[in-house]
C-alpha cells in the first residue's frame, strides 16, 4: 500500500500529541475465572433406507428401464446419474476438502438441486456408491425451498443399480433419503412406505428375476483388486467375471 508522506507526517504528529495528553488508565477489572460463553450449535439429521437387491436379466437396454421404476412415485422429473468417471477417484461432497469437493463438483455440479441433495445425503450415509452405481433419482415427497433445494422433511431417492460381478445381471435396489437442519416424526414411516412401493415397481419390471442377496461389489478394502480393461474402474474383485461399473466381461490374464 502506498501512503502519502503528508499522511504519515500527520499521524506521527497525532501520536506525539496523544502521548502528551494520555488519560490515566481506568482501574483494572478482576480477571474472571471463566469467560461468559455464548454457545453456537448446529444439529444436522440425515436418514436413508435401502432395500434388498432385485436381479434383472442383463442386456444392452436394461439400464433404460431404471427411470420407469419411479413411475407414480416421482413428483419431479427423474434424473439418471451415471457412475462417476474413474479419473475422479477422490470425489466427495466435503466442502473443506477442496480436491475432493472439486472432483465431486466436476462430476455432479450440473445435476439439479434435488439430485445433488440426494447424492449428498445418500453418499454421506454410504447408501449408494456413485463410483459404480447408476442412480435414477427424483423427489418423492415434500417440498423444495425457494432456491429449489429439498426441505429437511422432503424425501428424495429412486433406484440404484450395479452389475453383478459373477453373472453380469443388473442388481437394482430401492433407495430413499432425507434430512438437514431438522427432523419430523412421520418422515421415517413415509420413507418406509415409499421404499416398499419402489421395490414393488422394481420387482414388476420386465426382466426381473426376483430378490437376491448379493454383497456390495468390489474387492475387500485393502485387499487385492484388479482394474477393468473397459472403463478403468480399479476396485474389481480379482475373481470377478463382470465389471460392477460398466458390466463388461473382465479379461483375466
Ligand atoms: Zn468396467
Amino acid at each position: 500500500m502506498v501512503v502519502p508522506l503528508e499522511f504519515l507526517r500527520r499521524r506521527g504528529g497525532d501520536a506525539r500529541a496523544s502521548k502528551a495528553t494520555a488519560p490515566t488508565l481506568p482501574v483494572s477489572q478482576p480477571v474472571p475465572e471463566e469467560a461468559v460463553a455464548e454457545d453456537h450449535q448446529l444439529r444436522l439429521n440425515f436418514g436413508a433406507k435401502t432395500s434388498n437387491g432385485v436381479r434383472l436379466r442383463g442386456g444392452p437396454n436394461v439400464l433404460a428401464a431404471l427411470p420407469v421404476m419411479l413411475d407414480s412415485l416421482a413428483i419431479t422429473d427423474v434424473e439418471v446419474v451415471e457412475p462417476r468417471e474413474t479419473t475422479l477417484s477422490v470425489a466427495s461432497p466435503s466442502i473443506i476438502r477442496t480436491q475432493e469437493a472439486g472432483e465431486w463438483l466436476r462430476a455432479h455440479g450440473n445435476a439439479s438441486p434435488i439430485t445433488r441433495h440426494a447424492l449428498y445425503v445418500l453418499e454421506l450415509l454410504d447408501a449408494i456408491d456413485p463410483a459404480y452405481d447408476t442412480f435414477a433419482c427424483a423427489m418423492l415427497d415434500g417440498d423444495v425451498d425457494p432456491a429449489g433445494y429439498p426441505e429437511y422433511s422432503a424425501i428424495v431417492g429412486g433406484v440404484a443399480a450395479h452389475w453383478d460381478e459373477s453373472t453380469g445381471d443388473l442388481i437394482v435396489r430401492a433407495v430413499v433419503g432425507w434430512g438437514g437442519r431438522g427432523a419430523r416424526g412421520d418422515t421415517d414411516r413415509t420413507a418406509n412406505r415409499l421404499l416398499g412401493r419402489l421395490l414393488g415397481n422394481i420387482l414388476e419390471s420386465s426382466g426381473s428375476l426376483g430378490l437376491t442377496a448379493v454383497d456390495r461389489p468390489g474387492s475387500v478394502p485393502g485387499g487385492p483388486s484388479v482394474t477393468c480393461q473397459h472403463c478403468g474402474y480399479p476396485n474389481v474383485h480379482p475373481r470377478a467375471v463382470y465389471c460392477p461399473k460398466c458390466g463388461m466381461r473382465m479379461l483375466h490374464a
